[in-house]
Order: C-alpha cells, then sequence, then structure tokens
C-alpha cells in the first residue's frame, strides 16, 4: 500500500541527504550549512516516525510495512 505522505517525506529525506554529500568539507560556511542540514534531517527523522506511528488519524501509516527504513 502506498502513502503520499510518504513518499514525500522520504523524497525531502533523499534530498537533504544529497545536500549534505555535495557541501564539500573544503568551503568556508560548510560546516554551518552542515550543521543546519543536519538540524534539518533530525526534524525531518521525527516526522517520519510520527508519520509511521500516528500519522493516519493516529493510526500507522500503511505503507510503513514497506522497506522504506532503507532510506534513513
Ligand atoms: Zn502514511
Amino acid at each position: 500500500m502506498n502513502c503520499r505522505v510518504k513518499d514525500e517525506l522520504v523524497s525531502q529525506l533523499v534530498a537533504l541527504n544529497n545536500k549534505l554529500n555535495l557541501l564539500s568539507p573544503d568551503l568556508v560556511h560548510g560546516d554551518e550549512e552542515r550543521e543546519e542540514v543536519q538540524q534539518q534531517r533530525e526534524n525531518l527523522y521525527a516526522e517520519i516516525k510520527h508519520h509511521r506511528a500516528k500519522g493516519h488519524e493516529g493510526k500507522p501509516c500503511p505503507a510503513a510495512k514497506q522497506a522504506w527504513a532503507s532510506h534513513l
């Protein structure tokens, strides 16, 4: 079973991961930016966790059984 919200959350997470990979350690403000992206990722993790557990009117996400943990 698919869930559009889940797909959206996961694609956001993938985008953040990509962004993090692109931030070169040589960048002057790289550390700051990495911290910021990492913080965004933390927030997204929390959102995903909440959605999986009770994102559907207090019930677990029907798509949570799929292996979307592989993105985390
Ligand atoms: Zn869902």
